[in-house]
C-alpha cells in the first residue's frame, strides 16, 4: 500500500496544473481580444498626445491597455512554462518506456519488447520476401560462477556476455536478456537460400565461450542455442521463441556447447516426454506401477528358487511403455524412489503368499543409492510389510559403483547385515574392476543377457560367460545367467556347475495372480507350505511311533 501513496498523488497534481493551463489560456486569449479593442482605440489617441496632436488618452482606457499586455506577458510566460513542462514529461515518459522494455543490467531488450520488435521485424521484413531467425541462447554453467565468485561477478559476466553477441549481431540484429543467464537474438537475412544464421550461431558458441577474466577470476563458460526460423512456415513471435527454446533444450540434452536447429521430431518428443512425466505423476497418485515375476531356476535339479521383481506400467493411455523407458525418466523426474518402493512394497505383499523358501529380487536404480539413508528405508519398508530380509536379494548395476564407492559399500554392509543378498546385475557390460569386485562383498554376479543370448552361435559372448563363470569360482560368487531364451542356450550353459537362470524359456515375466496359480500348481503356495509341513510332521510322529 506504502508503495501506491506517490502514484495516487500524482493524479490530482496533474489535474490541478490542466485546469490551471486551461484558464491561463483563456485569460491570454481574453487579453489579446480586448487588447485588439483597447489598444485600436487607446493606441491612436497615445500617438496623438504624443505628436501634441489631440487630448489626452483616456487614462481607463490606458490602464486597460496596460492590463492587457501584463496579461499577455502572463500567457505568454505560462506557454513557455507549459512547453518545458511538456518536455520534462516526455523525457519521463520516454524513460519510463525504456525501463519497461530494457533489461537494466545489461541494456539490451527484455522478454516483454523483444517479442513486439520480432514481431516488427517479421512484418518489414516478409514485405521484402525477408526472413528471421530466433537465436535462443543459454549460459551452461552460469549457477556455478554465482555460487563460487557471487552474484556481482555473475552481474559482471552476463554483461560481458551480452557484449560479446551484440559484437557479433548484423546492423538489424536485435538482442535480448529473457532473464537469469538466457538471451535471445532476432537476426533478419534475405531468405535467399544463403545461410547466414548457421554460421553466425558457430561463431557465438565460439566467442561467447572464450575465457574471461572477472574480478581476477578466470571464468570459463559455455553456451548453448537453439535456433527456429520462419523460413518454411508464417510464425509469429512466440511461436518462434517456442521453437528455438525446444532447439535449445535439445543442444542442451546432447551435451551443452552447442546450438540445435528446430526440427517437428524435437518438438513431438518434447510432447511425448511431457506426457510421460505427467504420466508418471498421476500414475504414482493412482498407485498405477505394478510388480511382475520372472521365475529363477536352479540349472542344475531345474528346481524353482525364486522370482525377479519387474516392474509394469498399468495404464490404458500409454499402453507398452515398458521399464526401460518409463524407470530412466522417473530417475530424471527425481521420483525413481517413490516408484520403486511403491512396487517393492507390492511384491512384498505378494511375496508373503509364497513358499517362504522362495526369493524375490528386486532392482535398485543408481539414482537411489545416492541417499544415504536407502538401506534404512528399505529395512523400514521390509519390517512395515513383516518380510524376512534373508528372502530378498537386492539388484544393482555396475553404473552404481563409478559414482560412489564409500558410499554403495557402507549401503551394502548395512543390508547384508540384516540378512538381505546384494547382487551385481548386468555383469561385464559395465566398468567394474576387479578390485572393486573383490573389496565389494557381492552374493551373486548376474551376467548380462547380451552375451548370454551369443552363447547359441558360439559367438564372442560365449567366451565372456566362460570367463565370468570361472571368475565367479575363483571368487567363490554364484553366477546367475539371465536372458535364457530357448533350449540351445540352455543347453550350452549346462557343461557349468551351480548356476541359477532366468529368461524367456520358462516364460514371460507376469502378474501376480499368475504367479498364484504357478506356485498353486507346484504346491509352492505360502498355506500350501504349512499344510505340507503338518503333514510331514504326523507322518515322521507316525513312523517314530512305528519304530
Ligand atoms: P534387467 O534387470 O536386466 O531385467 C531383465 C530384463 O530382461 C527384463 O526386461 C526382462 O523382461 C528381460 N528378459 C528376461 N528374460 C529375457 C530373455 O530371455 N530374452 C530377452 N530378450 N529379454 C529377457 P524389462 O522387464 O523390460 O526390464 C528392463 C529393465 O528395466 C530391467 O533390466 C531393469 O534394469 C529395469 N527395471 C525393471 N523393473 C525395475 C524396477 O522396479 N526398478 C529399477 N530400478 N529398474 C527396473
Ligand atoms: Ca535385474
Ligand atoms: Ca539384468
Amino acid at each position: 500500500m506504502a508503495g501506491m501513496a506517490p502514484h495516487q498523488g500524482r493524479k490530482p497534481d496533474r489535474k490541478v496544473s490542466a485546469d490551471r493551463d486551461v484558464v491561463a489560456l483563456g485569460i491570454a486569449a481574453a487579453a489579446i481580444i480586448l487588447f485588439v479593442g483597447t489598444g485600436g482605440a487607446a493606441i491612436p489617441q497615445i500617438v496623438r498626445s504624443l505628436m501634441g496632436e489631440g487630448q489626452k488618452p483616456d487614462v481607463l482606457l490606458v490602464n486597460a491597455m496596460l492590463l492587457n499586455i501584463a496579461l499577455i506577458i502572463f500567457g505568454w510566460r505560462r506557454y513557455k512554462e507549459l512547453i518545458g513542462e511538456i518536455e520534462e514529461r516526455r523525457l519521463a515518459e520516454e524513460r519510463a518506456r525504456e525501463l519497461a522494455e530494457t533489461d537494466p543490467l545489461t541494456g539490451c531488450l527484455n522478454r516483454r519488447s523483444i517479442g513486439q520488435e520480432t514481431d516488427r521485424l517479421i512484418e518489414a521484413h516478409h514485405e521484402v520476401g525477408g526472413k528471421v531467425a530466433f537465436l535462443m541462447i543459454d549460459l551452461d554453467n552460469f549457477k556455478q560462477v554465482n555460487d563460487y565468485y557471487g552474484h556481482s561477478s555473475g552481474d559482471r559476466l552476463l554483461t560481458t556476455v551480452s557484449e560479446r553477441i551484440s559484437a557479433l549481431l548484423p546492423r538489424d540484429g536485435i538482442v535480448a536478456r529473457l532473464g537469469g543467464d538466457e538471451f535471445a537474438c532476432v537476426v533478419p537475412w534475405t531468405g535467399d537460400g544463403n545461410d547466414p544464421i548457421g554460421p553466425l550461431a558457430a561463431r557465438l558458441v565460439e566467442k561467447v565461450s572464450m575465457p574471461v577474466r572477472i574480478d581476477d577470476h578466470p571464468v570459463e563458460i559455455t553456451v548453448s542455442i537453439g535456433i527456429a526460423t520462419n523460413e518454411h512456415e508464417p510464425l509469429d513471435s512466440s511461436q518462434l521463441m517456442h521453437n528455438a527454446d525446444v532447439a535449445m533444450y535439445h543442444a542442451k540434452k546432447l551435451g551443452k556447447n552447442r546450438c540445435c536447429w528446430f526440427e517437428q521430431a524435437l518438438e513431438n518428443a518434447l510432447r511425448t516426454r511431457q506426457r510421460l512425466e505427467q504420466g508418471i505423476r498421476q500414475g504414482l497418485a493412482k498407485s498405477e506401477f505394478v510388480p511382475f515375476y520372472e521365475q529363477q531356476v536352479d540349472l542344475k535339479t531345474g528346481r524353482l528358487i525364486g522370482f525377479e521383481m519387474l516392474a509394469r506400467w498399468d495404464n490404458a493411455e500409454l499402453p507398452g511403455v515398458g521399464p526401460s523407458i518409463f524407470i530412466p525418466v522417473a530417475e530424471e523426474m527425481g521420483l525413481i524412489a517413490d516408484l520403486s518402493f511403491q512396487v517393492i512394497g507390492k511384491a512384498l505383499d505378494d511375496a508373503k503368499d509364497w513358499n517362504p523358501a522362495l526369493t524375490l529380487s528386486v532392482n535398485i536404480s543408481p539414482f537411489q543409492l545416492r541417499d544415504p539413508w536407502f538401506s534404512q528405508k528399505l529395512l523400514k519398508l521390509l519390517v512395515q510389510h513383516n518380510f524376512p530380509p534373508e528372502r530378498l536379494d537386492v539388484e544393482i548395476t555396475e553404473n552404481a559403483l563409478l559414482e560412489n564407492v564409500g558410499l554403495v559399500r557402507s549401503m551394502i554392509a548395512s543390508l547384508r547385515n540384516q540378512g538381505v543378498r546384494i547382487s551385481l546385475d548386468d555383469f561385464g557390460t559395465g566398468y567394474s574392476s576387479l578390485a572393486q569386485l573383490r573389496s565389494l562383498p557381492f552374493d551373486r554376479l548376474k551376467i548380462d543377457r547380451s552375451f548370454v543370448s551369443e552363447l547359441r552361435e558360439n559367438g564372442s559372448g560365449a567366451k565372456i560367460v566362460d570367463a565370468i563363470v570361472r571368475l565367479g569360482d575363483g571368487l567363490s560368487i554364484p553366477i546367475t545367467a539371465e536372458g535364457v531364451e530357448d533350449e540351445l542356450i540352455l543347453e550350452a550353459l549346462k557343461r557349468f556347475n551351480h548356476l541359477m537362470v532366468q529368461g524367456y524359456h520358462y516364460g514371460r515375466p507376469e502378474p501376480a495372480a499368475e504367479v498364484r496359480k504357478r506356485l498353486a500348481r507346484l504346491g509352492l503356495l505360502a498355506d500350501q507350505s504349512a499344510l505340507a509341513e503338518v503333514a510331514a510332521t504326523i507322518e515322521e510322529e507316525r513312523n517314530r511311533k512305528q519304530a
